[in-house]
Parts: C-alpha cells; sequence; structure tokens
C-alpha cells in the first residue's frame, strides 16, 4: 500500500510551514549526475513535462526540492512554489522560466547557493515522490570554469547525499562507468551501496550487449540495482511539445520501449541479463525505494518530532506561561480592552466636559469679537495713523462714562451679540465637541493593544473619525436652528449678569497673564528691558507724530534695524493690549458693571452671558445628539469590523506584533507538531499491523 510517502509529504509540507524542516529531514531521493548525463531527461520524464531550465551556461545553482503529488481523480496538472506565492502555474514552461530566473538570480561569484528552491507538481499522472535536483558536477579540465566552483558543487551535493536520502545516481552509457562522477560520489558517503540506485542513461547510444553489460555491473554493486533508460524525446516530435502543457510521458516511453523491444533477447523479461529497463519502471522503483525508506526513518522521525515538541512545549511553558493563544483570541481579547476603556471615556465625558469645551472656545470667540469692535488701537504702522479710522478707535477710554442713550454704544453691541450668535455656533460647538472625542479615542487607542497594531490604529481611528463626521453633518444644523431665538433677542437675568461678570474677570484675568508673559519673551528677544524700551519710546514718538520718517521707514530707523522694529512694534502691540486688558478688568469689576442694566458699558459681561446661553443650548443638544449617538455607534462598529476581518487579515494583524508574533509560534509550532506527532503515530501502527498481517499470511 502506498500511501506513506503520501502522508509523509504531507507532513513535510506542514513541517515546512513551521520552517522546521531543516531539522526534521524526512527522507527525499537526491539525484546527482555530471553535467550532460541525461539528468534533466530523466527527470522530466518522471514527471512528464519539460519544466527543468536548460542552457549552456551552467543553469542549475540551487538545489530544486520537487515534491510530486498524484492527484488521481484532477485532470490538470499544474506546478506551485510555496515559497513565492504566485498560485497554480498550468504552463510548464512558465514553471521552467521561473526557474531559470530563480537560479540566475544566485550571482556569479556565488557559483552556487545552497538555498533550496520548493516546486510542487500536481498532476494525475506523476507518483507521489519527493525528489531534490542539484546542480550537475563540472569537469575543470572539460570547461573553462573555476576549481572553486568544481568544489561547491561538490560541498553542496555531499549535503544532501546524507543518510536518510536515496541517492539516485545518473551515469552515461557512453561513459565509463569507473568514470562516473555520481557514482564515485555516492559511494563515498554509500560505500556499501545500500541506498543508491544507478540510472543509466542513453542505453541508446551504446551496444546493446555493452549495455546489459553495464547495467549488470559487478565493479560497483548496488543493491537497489541499476535501471537502464531512453529519455531522450525524439526530435521531430520535440518542437510540437516543447512548449506549454502538452505531456511528453508517452512520447518517450514510446521511443524508449521501441528501443528496447528492438532487442528482446537482451531486455525482454525472459532474457538471461535479467536487467531494469525503462522509465516506467524506474518509477516503480523510485516509489517502492522511497515507501520503504520512508517507513524505515518513522521511527527516527518520530523521536525526533517529540525531541523538538518537547522543546517547544517548554518555551512555551517558560516564555508564556502555557497562556493558549491565537490571533483571533488576541483580537477579541484586544477589542474588549479597548471596549473597556471607551466606557471609561464615557463616563468621564459627558454634558459637562461638551460645556466646558464648547466655553472655553466661545470664550476665545468673545475675546476676538471684543479686540475687533471696542479694544482696537489699530495703529500698527510706523505712519502717523489714518485719521479717518478714528471714530472707531475712540471711545476706548470713554466707556463707563459715555452717554448711555448714545445710539453709537447701542449698536455697538448689538452689532457685536449678532457677530456672536450668528457665528455659526452650530458648526463651531459640535467641530471643537468632535475633535475633543476623537482625540480622546485615539488617546485610548495608545493605551491599549492596538497600538503596536498600524493597520488596528487606523482602521479604528478611521471609524470613529466616520461616524463622528455623519453625526456633525446633522447636528450642526439643527444645534444652528436651536439656537436660531438668541438672533434676534438675548435677555439675561441678575444671576446670569453676576455668573457672566465673574467668568469673564477670570478670563480677562488669564488673557492678561499670556499677554504679559508674551511681552516679556519679546523683550528678551529685543534684547533686554531697557534696550525694548528705546526701540518702543522711539516708535511711540513716531505714532504721535513727534517724530516724522524719512520715506517708507524700509531698511531701519532711528538707529534700529528693520528685524528690531517689527519686534519692537509686535512689543508694542502686546503692552497696548495688557494695557487695555487691565483697565477693562478694572471697568469689570468696577460698581457699573455690577447689574445688566448697564450693559452698553460692559460689553464683556454681556457678551460672556450671551455665550454662557448659547453654551447651554448647545451642550444639551451636543449630549443627546452626538455624544449618546456616537457612545452607541462606535462600540458596535467597532464589534462589526473585527466580525467581518477575515482570517488573514487577523493573522496579520496579530502578527504585526513582534512580541506576539513569536508567543502565536511558539504555540503555533507546538500544536502543529502534536498533529505530525499524532499521525506517524497512527502510521506506524498501521506500518505494524501491515507487517503482521503479511508475516501471518
Ligand atoms: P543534464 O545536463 O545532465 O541535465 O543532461 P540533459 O538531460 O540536459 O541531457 C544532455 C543531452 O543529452 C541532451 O542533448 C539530451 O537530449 C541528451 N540525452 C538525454 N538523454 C538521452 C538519451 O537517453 N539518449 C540520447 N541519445 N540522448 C539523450
Amino acid at each position: 500500500m502506498m500511501m506513506l510517502t503520501r502522508k509523509m509529504i504531507e507532513i513535510r509540507s506542514l513541517l515546512q510551514t513551521i520552517g522546521q524542516s531543516e531539522t526534521l529531514t524526512l527522507p527525499s531521493i537526491v539525484v546527482i549526475g555530471s553535467q550532460s548525463s541525461g539528468k534533466s531527461s530523466v527527470l522530466e520524464a518522471i514527471v512528464g513535462h519539460e519544466f527543468l531550465p536548460k542552457g549552456s551556461n551552467m543553469v542549475t545553482r540551487r538545489p530544486i526540492e520537487l515534491t510530486l503529488v498524484n492527484t488521481p481523480k484532477a485532470h490538470a496538472e499544474y506546478g506551485e512554489f510555496p515559497a513565492l506565492g504566485l498560485g497554480r502555474i498550468t504552463d510548464f514552461s512558465h514553471i521552467q522560466k521561473t526557474l531559470t530566473d530563480l537560479n540566475l538570480a544566485v550571482p556569479e561569484k556565488d557559483c552556487v547557493s545552497d538555498d533550496p528552491i520548493q516546486l510542487r507538481i500536481y498532476s494525475p499522472n506523476v507518483p507521489d515522490l519527493s525528489l531534490i535536483d542539484l546542480p550537475g558536477y563540472i569537469q575543470v579540465e572539460a570547461f573553462d570554469q573555476p576549481t572553486e566552483l568544481k568544489m561547491k558543487i561538490q560541498e553542496l551535493c555531499d549535503k544532501y547525499i546524507q543518510p536518510p536520502n536515496v541517492i539516485l545516481a545518473i551515469s552515461a552509457a557512453d561513459v565509463d562507468l569507473a568514470n562516473s562522477t555520481a557514482l564515485r560520489a555516492s559511494r563515498r558517503v554509500d560505500p556499501r551501496g545500500e541506498r543508491t540506485i544507478g540510472v543509466v542513461t542513453k542505453m541508446d547510444l551504446v551496444d546493446p550487449i555493452r549495455g546489459a553489460q553495464i547495467l549488470s555491473d559487478k565493479n560497483y554493486p548496488l543493491r537497489l540495482g541499476y535501471v537502464g533508460v531512453v529519455c531522450k524525446i525524439p526530435q521531430e516530435s520535440k518542437s510540437l511539445f516543447s512548449r506549454g502543457s502538452a505531456n511528453i510521458t508517452n512520447l518517450i516511453t514510446k521511443n524508449e520501449s521501441a528501443y528496447f523491444n528492438a532487442h528482446p533477447e537482451i531486455f525482454g523479461q525472459d532474457s538471461k541479463a535479467n536487467v531494469t529497463v525503462g522509465t516506467p519502471a524506474l518509477r516503480k522503483k523510485l516509489m517502492h525505494v522511497l515507501e520503504s525508506t520512508m517507513s524505515a526513518s518513522l521511527k527516527t522521525t518520530s523521536e525526533a518530532i517529540h525531541h523538538e515538541l518537547a522543546e517547544a512545549s517548554y518555551e512555551f511553558k517558560v516564555q508564556y506561561n502555557e497562556r493558549p493563544l491565537s490571533a483571533e483570541s488576541y483580537l477579541a481579547e484586544s477589542l474588549d480592552v479597548f471596549k473597556h476603556g471607551f466606557k471609561k471615556v464615557q463616563e468621564a465625558f459627558g454634558r459637562t466636559e461638551v460645556r466646558e469645551i464648547v466655553k472655553r472656545e466661545l470664550d476665545q470667540q468673545v475675546l476676538n469679537l471684543l479686540a475687533q469692535k471696542y479694544w482696537n488701537r489699530p495703529v500698527e504702522d510706523l505712519r502717523p495713523q489714518d485719521p479717518t479710522i478714528e471714530s472707531v478707535q475712540e471711545p476706548l477710554e470713554s466707556l463707563p462714562k459715555a452717554d448711555p442713550e448714545n445710539s453709537l454704544w447701542h449698536l455697538k453691541l448689538d452689532a457685536s451679540t449678532s457677530t456672536l450668535t450668528k457665528l455659526g455656533i452650530g458648526r463651531l460647538a459640535t467641530s471643537v465637541t468632535a475633535q475633543a472625542l476623537q482625540s480622546a479615542v485615539e488617546d485610548l487607542i495608545k493605551s491599549t493593544p492596538f497600538a503596536s497594531h498600524p493597520f488596528a490604529v487606523s482602521a479604528i481611528t478611521q471609524a470613529s473619525e466616520n461616524i463622528l463626521r455623519d453625526l456633525s453633518f446633522d447636528t450642526s444644523d439643527e444645534l444652528e436652528i436651536c439656537v436660531k431665538p438668541y438672533k434676534y433677542r438675548v435677555e439675561v437675568t441678575d444671576q446670569e449678569w453676576k455668573q457672566g461678570r465673574e467668568n469673564i474677570a477670570r478670563v480677562l484675568k488669564d488673557e492678561l497673564k499670556d499677554c504679559e508673559n508674551a511681552f516679556k519673551y519679546v523683550e528678551d528677544q529685543i534684547g533686554g528691558r531697557r534696550k525694548a524700551k528705546d526701540v518702543l519710546t522711539f516708535i511711540d514718538s513716531v505714532r504721535k507724530g513727534d517724530i516724522v520718517l524719512e520715506g517708507t521707514g524700509v531698511g531701519g530707523a532711528g538707529g534700529f534695524s528693520s528685524a528690531l522694529l517689527e519686534k519692537g512694534k509686535e512689543a508694542l502691540f502686546l503692552r497696548d493690549r495688557a494695557d487695555i486688558l487691565r483697565m477693562r478688568l478694572a471697568a469689570v469689576k468696577s460698581k457699573q458693571c455690577a447689574l445688566p442694566k448697564n450693559k452698553y458699558y460692559c460689553p464683556e459681561v454681556f457678551l460672556d452671558a450671551v455665550a454662557d446661553k448659547l453654551t447651554s443650548t448647545a451642550d444639551l443638544f451636543l449630549d443627546a445628539e452626538l455624544l449618546s449617538k456616537f457612545y452607541y455607534q462606535f462600540p458596535r462598529l467597532l464589534e462589526k469590523w473585527g466580525r467581518e476581518l477575515d482570517e488573514s487579515t487577523i493573522e496579520r494583524f496579530a502578527r504585526e506584533d513582534p512580541k506576539i508574533r513569536r508567543h502565536l509560534d511558539v504555540v503555533r509550532r507546538k500544536e502543529l507538531l502534536e498533529h505530525v506527532l499524532k499521525e506517524m503515530e497512527g502510521l506506524r501502527q498501521l506500518e505494524a499491523r501491515e507487517k503482521r498481517n503479511s508475516s501471518r499470511g
């Protein structure tokens, strides 16, 4: 029953997936022979296709680990390079091209490489076999190639022809066997000829009697014997079949059997010579030999796997405390951690927090508005100011003393209130809140296992962004409608006024502090307090018109460089702003600003109270519309995202983290070795039973 080889080939493929094939060598048939001995022709006759690299240049530079898989039910024949992920290749000339490219990629100076190319061929016409094709031996004299190359090829072949491998030593009939490099190499590692099969090619090139003598060679007796073949594809059919996917087995065997049948007295079944010839016989022999070699190596291979498993289990215990892990479980755990963290975000970010964020933003808007409409002192230039802007700029100091009936004051406050309420509070409040939520999510990601997975970081960030964008769209429009009434009329109660007064005083104080710090910073940049004072005095005099500058002042003035004057202007702006802030702070704190009836004197307090009302509407609305919807949708979307990831993506995700990758590798190696070991035990039992049955029978 030829199933052991097949099972073992499957096991080898499994072991290759965890990079374990180096230590756990399952027996293969290693094909050696000198160049032009007909090695490729024999392999191609077994496979039934031309697929090996050809050319005058030394083309096989890497070992080719060729696995043949018999697929009895399938019609299609195809090859696969598992390490390249090219998928199924049905055109064998494409396989040939790929092999040629892979071989030629080995740099000329390295001559050969011991990194094997793995190729699997699936076909109903091939037996289950595991073969390794090696670079052909070369004769230095015959080819103008360096001695080093000869040595390197020999070393490479020596590495592969070790036990438990079977050696397929190819020699051509027209070369004396005593000169066969393949047989000599095999001799060195298998002196008793126990695991070498001799293949004599080009039998058609010698006299049949001589051919039969070679096959019964007594100088190099081999337990597994010699097989004579004629593997040449008839020249006339070559052009028809050499390309693409046509199977050449029939062609070769027809040609071959025509030759052997022509000499039945020598090669026929009843002949005295009793020699084995023909590719079909060779195939059969290879299958039987490999099967029995596999069987013989079952015990040692099982032991080796046992050993590997013990090491993997030890590592699993010591390094990972036997904590089970799979890519899926890791994703699920990470999602749980994230969701747990998200609950905390939800608890910490409610209406109060929205209120703070929105109010802070509106405070800033109120300050800008005040600066624009009230606190401006628009003399930014070194030239005397434009008299036309006098009226806008003037009322600052006179604000508390102004006539309440003066329509200018009414107009100014109404305009300011209107600007504030028509600022687009809907969009502004929604966007600052959405931004704050987004940063909360991004901060949360950093504290979860997802942090070390760029793929997950971008997916989660994107998911949250998408939801917030969609929600913001409607929310901002609806919020704008909610604040609409304030655009027409705002009433402020005594209590609201009091609160506004306290708040704006605090805001002004903070702003003043910032302003003073900024002033100090610029002062330092100018070169200290004294120098700054000189520069400022100069700019002040120009402003008041005490000094008239010639030209535009480009390139400096008054002994100061233009860069210094620029800094001076910046300092002056800050100093003026600080003066104004101090004065307004005093005004806000003064008795006049204690009650809402004086609102025209105290635009700061009134605008703050308006901002506060807008904030109250916004926080209520955003809490209901943005926050609660986001808190509902986001975890569900994440859950869906996790559920919809396919296996390979989850795998890729988990392996992004080197620590997890190592952990997964150990778990996988252990599981796989356990599985393989179980299979091997099954095979051993089966073998034992078969042996018992056959001994009984
Ligand atoms: P390799 O270098 O060992 O792989 O040898 P190839 O398989 O490429 O064969 C070398 C040459 O020998 C090619 O021209 C083949 O056509 C030819 N050849 C291979 N096998 C036979 C055979 O059985 N009989 C004859 N006459 N020529 C063969």
